[in-house]
Parts: C-alpha cells; structure tokens; sequence
C-alpha cells in the first residue's frame, strides 16, 4: 500500500523588539547570565504585566503578511504547566482568541505552486532558560543545573500550520519561506542557532488518497532546515513500517538524534497535556482596534511577491531570475543597491545569479560578510559595458575581488587585463594563425563557417582572453576573406 505524509507546524518565533513582552528589560541573546532580569520576568509575587506595544505590532505585521483575518480584539491566557525555567507556573500566551487567524504561504514544490494553511498566530513569552552543569549539558548526568532569567519574557510569536504539508522537502521549503518573509517584515533575526526560530513538525501518514487524518507523532525543536528534513523523513519510514507490519502509530514526542540518525519514542503512553487555560486576569482585553491594524497594514514593507512582480513588469527580468533575487532580502537589497551604480537588470541579475551566487555556493559565504560591494560589482560591470575587460576577463576579475575584496579597477591595473579592441594590433594576431594553420584556412574558404570559432578561440588563447570577441570576429573574417 502507498502512505501519504501529513504535515504540520508550529513555529516558534522570537522578536528582536528593544523590551520583553510584560517587562522594560531588554532584548538581547547571551550574555552574563540573569543581568536583565527584573520581578516581572522572575515571577516575583504581586509583579504585574504591562504588554508590549511594539511586539503586537510586529506580530499584526506577521498576521497580515501570512495574509491572516486580523480582527483587532484578543485577550491573553494562562498556561498552566510546572517547570523550572516558569516559575510563574504558567506562560501567559492566547489561546481561544488569537491574535491572527485563517492565513496561508504559498510555496512551490518540484515546479508545482502549493498553498500551506496557516489555522492561527499568537502571542506568547519565551521561557527561561535552564543550564545543566555537566559534561553533556544534558540534564541526563548533570551534578545540578543552574537558570537563567535573561531570556525569560522574550516576545515570542507561534505559527501554526493546518495540517497541508505533504513531504520533508516540501517542509523545508516552507520554513525557509517563513524565515525569509520574517527577515523581509524585520521583526526578527530568525537565528536558528541561537533559537530565535524553531520549529515543532507534527506528522502521520496515512493511506494515499484518503482525505483522513493519521495518528501524529511531535519532533520537537528542530532547530535547522537539515534537521528538520531528516528527522521528518526518518519519523515517516519508521510510521509507514509500522503500518505495513500490522502495528499502530501511538501519539506521542519522538525525539530524533541528527548524529546517528535515529528517532526514538520519548514517551511510552498516550499523554494529553491539560493546561488549564483561563483568561489571564493581570491583563485588559487587546483591543488594537481596526485603525492600529490598518496603520501597520500601511506601513508595511514591500514583500517578497510584490518585490518579485516589480522586477518582472517593470525590470523586464525573467520570473525564474526574480524567484531566486527576491529569495532573500538581502540578496534583493543586493541587487536593487547595484542597479543604482549600473543600470542594466538583466547583466547585473544575471552577474549576481551567476558568479556571485556561485561564489557563496562554492565557498559555503554569506553574502552579508561578502567582500564585494553592490557598488563595486556596479563599477566592474560599468567597465565590461564600456568593453575595458572582455566577459572572460570579467569573471576572472570578480573572483579576486570575491577573495580580496579589492576594486576592480586595481586589479585590471595590477594584471594588466584591460580588454584589446585595438583593430592594427588584433588584426596582427590574427595574421600569425592564419598563417600557421592553412588546412582550417581552407575549410573556412570551403564554406566551412563554424571553423571561424576554431580562429576566434585561437585569438582568445593568444590574449589570455583580453581581445574584445566584436572586434575579432570582424579582423577574423576580413582577414580570412583576403
Ligand atoms: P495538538 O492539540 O496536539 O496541539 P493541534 O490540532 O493543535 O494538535 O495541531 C498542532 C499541529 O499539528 C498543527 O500544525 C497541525 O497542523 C498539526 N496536525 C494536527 N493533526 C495532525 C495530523 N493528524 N497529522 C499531522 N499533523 C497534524
Ligand atoms: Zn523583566
Ligand atoms: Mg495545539
């Protein structure tokens, strides 16, 4: 029988916003342990809440880039649960009246345009952060554990998808989509590594066809996009060969293990949390009302789609090239930031697509620490559209400033590259190897017309690839004419 998997998130986002969400402490990752801290985020008894104004406006800006109904009126729950890194008792998050609600990402999946359901998005505060003293940093073996507070409070929004994902890849696809949007809206740093975005993927399979759903399992925190690919694929093989041998899938967190790649049930019993939830009463109702949603609507950022659809209607550029210069916001910036030191779309896309997307896939760069400046790669191109260097010369050039971060310019300079158009001194060349192979002479005057590449690559070969192709070609065939 064929299984279908069934996918479905939920993201965990944390906002770079200056303050906490109930507290004036701020914002930030590491540090000295419990420096910014204070009663509100330690839970002291009688410290009172005030939300954070600037985090519901980052989070309306993500319910309406997800396309979401955003209503204007939410309240905030207590969750109630026991952990040590909540000392409160409980995480004050939403709960029957989210923030945002009804949204999707579309996303495309092998060429094909697939819309993902987003059911909600919520406020929430971050945890503290517990810190096991002992080899592993596991609390397995720990001699005792320690917390800290600095993280307690952090804004943090959830994302949860329906249920519509349909393969790992297709999984990846859309986390990368989400981040990239969360880094267009800049609200925040989306740092998986420091866990700033993570991600919870909920899965079952279920016999191809059938519209009902499976039974789940939960891969908590995987906090990259390999990560979250694998553990999904293993999790679906190791499901489907339950199914095939007559056995069930039972609800619970499986936990997968990126080193040895295995995913092994963390809890044994059908386990369902019941946190209590009741309106949290230290805080009014969140009434943004509709002028506050409209305002932020207002004053949104261009987004990706709409960034893509200018490049295509008013650029001129392919909707391939605009997926890919729009797949990033900074490699869109990029882009738009070199078209002001040279004006041609279609070179400078085709440059950043080309070489220097090569260049950060080859040498696994970043183009935040690239040494070449939009500007930079603007004067290098303004050179190869004044025919200074040819095309050859061209990529070479970018690849030394890629390593040295020098300007073109200098480097042509240093290695003496600058293209040869000069007709007298290319129509010499051109002379020597004629002269020295008579049998494609004759092939060409046969009527022989590709043979005059054989010539163009000669001339090429004998220039280290500085002669301007326009002006040999011409030299080529009046000499090959003569
Ligand atoms: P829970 O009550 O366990 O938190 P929810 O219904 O709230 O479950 O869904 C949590 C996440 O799990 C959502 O992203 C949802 O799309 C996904 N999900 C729910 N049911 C399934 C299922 N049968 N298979 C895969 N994903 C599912
Ligand atoms: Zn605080
Ligand atoms: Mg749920």
């Amino acid at each position: 029988m064929e299984f279908e998997p069934v996918i479905g998130l939920e993201i965990h986002v944390e906002l770079s916003t200056a303050s906490k969400m109930f507290c004036g402490c701020r914002v930030a990752f590491g540090g000295e342990p419990n420096t910014r801290c204070c009663p509100v985020c330690m839970a002291h008894p009688g410290a009172l809440p005030v939300a954070n104004r600037k985090a519901i406006e980052f989070l309306a800006k993500i319910g309406l880039a997800l396309d979401c109904a955003v209503p204007g009126h939410s309240i905030f729950h207590r969750k109630n649960y026991f952990y040590p890194d909540l000392p409160k008792g409980y995480q004050i998050s939403q709960y029957d009246q989210p923030f945002a609600v009804e949204g999707h990402l579309d996303i495309i999946v092998d060429d094909e345009p697939h819309r993902v359901g987003i059911e909600r998005v919520h406020m929430e505060e971050d945890t503290a952060k517990n810190i096991h003293a002992g080899e592993s940093g596991r609390i397995a073996g720990a001699l005792y554990s320690l917390i800290d507070f600095n993280r307690s409070g952090t804004p943090l929004v959830e994302i949860v998808t329906r249920p519509e994902i349909h393969s790992p890849q297709a999984a990846r696809i859309f986390l990368n989509k989400l981040k990239n949007l969360l880094k267009y809206l800049d609200v925040s740093d989306c740092n998986m590594e420091e866990g700033s975005l993570r991600c919870d993927a909920n899965v079952s399979v279920r016999p191809a066809g059938s519209s009902e759903l499976g039974v789940k399992t939960e891969l908590k925190n995987m906090n990259s996009f390999k990560h979250l690919e694998k553990g999904l694929t293993k999790e679906i093989q190791r499901q489907v060969e339950l199914l095939q041998a007559g056995e069930r899938v039972v609800q619970q967190t499986v936990h997968f293990d990126f080193a040895t790649g295995e995913v092994t049930p963390m809890r044994s019993k059908e386990f369902a949390h019941d946190y209590r939830y009741f309106p949290e009463p230290d805080l009014v109702p969140l009434e943004a009302g509709s002028d506050f949603v409209e305002s932020v609507r207002a004053a949104m950022p261009e987004l990706p789609g709409a960034r893509a659809r200018r490049y295509v209607d008013d650029l001129g550029l392919p909707e391939y090239n605009a997926e890919v210069l729009t797949s990033s916001r900074e490699l869109s910036d990029y882009f738009e930031e070199s078209l002001k030191h040279f004006d041609d779309a279609k070179l400078v896309s085709n440059w950043l697509m080309g070489e220097l997307l090569g260049y950060l896939n080859a040498t696994g760069g970043e183009l935040a620490s690239c040494q070449v400046t939009p500007e930079s790669l603007g004067n290098l191109l303004a050179m190869l559209g004044s025919g200074q260097v040819s095309n050859a010369v061209g990529k070479e050039v970018f690849a030394e400033m890629c390593q040295t971060g020098k300007a073109a310019g200098e480097i042509v300079e240093a290695r003496g590259l600058t293209q040869i158009s000069d007709e007298a001194q290319l129509a010499g060349i051109a002379e020597k190897i004629i002269a020295a192979n008579p049998a494609q002479v004759e092939q060409f005057r046969g009527g022989k017309q590709q043979v005059l590449g054989f010539f163009v690559g000669q001339v090429m070969k004998e220039t280290k690839g500085r002669a301007n192709p326009k002006v040999v070609n011409q030299v080529l065939r009046q000499k090959l004419a003569e």
